[in-house]
């Protein structure tokens, strides 16, 4: 098969990719709702966002979500603007 030769590299890629989010992501997230440490930290898929390299859910016992993201400053403004228009 003519891909075969590439699955490595891809394979290196993804690992690459998710070592990255796991270096970025926060130990923990302090809940908008409630101030309190949210640990229940869940990674939201980026693909089709420039710019913006992680996004994290914090999901807390409270029932609230609280993100956080990383990334280049201009790229997570157009991001905020962009939830809060989809609101
Ligand atoms: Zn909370």
């Amino acid at each position: 098969m003519g891909q075969a030769k590439n699955r490595g590299t891809l394979d290196e890629r993804v690992a690459a990719a998710k070592a990255m989010i796991d270096a970025l992501r926060p130990a923990s997230i302090t809940c908008n709702e409630c101030k309190a440490d949210v640990t229940d930290i869940h990674n939201m898929d980026t693909r089709g966002m420039p710019g913006i390299h992680a996004v994290f859910a914090g999901i807390c016992s409270c029932g609230a979500t609280t993100y956080a993201m990383q990334g280049e400053k201009d790229a997570l403004e157009k991001f905020l603007v962009a939830m809060e228009a989809s609101h």
